[in-house]
């Protein structure tokens, strides 16, 4: 069995080692040595990564007790190598398992709930509790799991006997067979975990609980520490301050600035919106009576305000089409007072690959092309003999 190094020493970089076996795999070269620094993936924290003499280490799993390391060249066995791994990583993995124990110890101190989920995912730390956490708990837990890293408390790790086990309060995820590792923390936590932590809580850097939602039958918490809370910190700063410099406002001042800008926003919108009925209405006055299809094209996909110069045309047209031109394709209004204007939508549909539908006097839909297609579709369809309006002259519209 593969000596666990990072249980002795969760610091150990570098060392070197003897290849048991080397077996070719579809993850590349598992590689089976007499003892590791690598930690394979476990208990919710990631595998680490780094290198066997100059091959790349990918992944790290234990599988019944033998610990992989897959590789991106062979070795041979009884061979000596040199092992590294990527201590930056490792470090900070250190740094998010940690502050996840100081947090979930408070959790658990201040509401009994249990860490049922943990993972710690390339971007973020997330933390699964049986019972919904309120903001104010969340707060507090925050604030003394920073007030433990600053009281710098030890990280001890304990094997326990059965009978020793039997006394200790400690927090466990699941039933585990055979020798129980607790990670303890003095007057915060007692936690049965397979993982890598810091030697003293000062390590952990900023633990600071970034969002929560509900999740199954409780809550799930996103969490940040150490060199990621940092780094965290620095991308919303630089963002907030980007923001603030296009509202020219102070970063505290953004969500008043955005706010007034929405304000202004809305206004130009019911400004425009004015301005748009007032020049449909000249548009329409335009129309010769008695035009037998009449199509005007309008920018942007407002469904109500093509529904309305539907309706204006129809005053003086037989069929009144209006086409919104949008990021998103076409969307089209068709009407008329006197005659069931469905075959014509389902006419363009067919054409366009659109959809959509509605009643005889009104048909709505969207068509997945730009205006050209769209309007070069209605004139073939409204100027065809056997069109829909086959009675009346087949002037296409201008
Ligand atoms: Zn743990």
């Amino acid at each position: 069995m593969t000596q666990k190094l990072y249980y002795f020493d969760a610091y150990m970089s570098e060392f070197s080692a003897n290849v048991i076996s080397c077996d070719a795999t579809e993850k590349g070269f598992a590689v089976v040595l007499d003892k590791t620094a690598f930690f394979p993936e476990g208990g919710g924290q990631p595998a680490d990564t780094g290198f066997i003499n100059s091959a790349s280490v990918i992944d790290v799993q234990e599988v019944d007790g033998v610990i992989y390391h897959y590789c991106s060249e062979e070795f041979e066995a009884g061979e000596n190598v040199g092992c590294s791994i990527d201590f930056d990583r490792r470090f900070l993995n250190m740094q998010l398992h940690s502050g996840e124990h100081v947090f979930s110890g408070y959790i658990h101190q201040l509401t009994g709930f249990d860490n049922v989920g943990f993972h710690m995912g390339e971007s973020a730390v997330t933390v699964d509790f049986n019972g919904v956490v309120t903001p104010e708990v969340l707060s507090r837990a925050e604030r003394l799991a920073n007030e433990a890293v600053w009281n710098n408390l030890e990280i001890e790790t304990i094997y326990p006997s059965e009978e020793e086990l039997e006394e200790y309060d400690y927090r466990s995820k699941k039933e585990i067979d055979g020798q129980v590792r607790l990670v303890s923390i003095e007057d915060v936590d007692l936690c049965a975990c397979c993982g890598t932590h810091v030697r003293y809580t000062g390590e952990i850097g900023m633990i600071k609980a970034v969002s929560m939602q509900n999740y199954k039958n409780g809550v799930r918490i996103t969490l940040h520490a150490g060199a990621r809370a940092l780094e965290n910190y620095d991308a919303i700063n630089k963002s907030i301050r980007a923001a603030g410099a296009l509202l020219a406002a102070k970063p505290s001042e953004v969500p008043a600035g955005v706010e007034h800008l929405l304000e202004k926003l809305d206004m130009q919108k019911a400004v425009i919106t004015d301005l748009r009925l007032k020049l449909n209405a000249v548009k329409c006055e335009k129309i010769e009576p008695g035009t037998p299809y009449y199509l005007e094209i309008i920018a942007g996909g407002d469904a109500k305000e093509a529904q309305k110069l539907c309706d204006m045309i129809c005053e003086k047209a037989l069929v009144g089409a209006v086409f919104g031109e949008s990021d998103e394709g076409v969307k089209y209004c068709i009407a008329s007072r006197e005659t069931d204007v469905r075959p014509i939508g389902e006419a363009l549909n067919r054409a366009l690959d659109g959809r959509g539908g509605g009643r005889a006097e009104m048909v709505q839909g969207s068509l997945p092309c730009n205006i050209e297609k769209a309007k070069s579709a209605w004139d073939k369809i409204t100027s065809l003999p056997e069109n829909p309006q086959a009675s009346v002259p087949t002037t296409p519209a201008e």
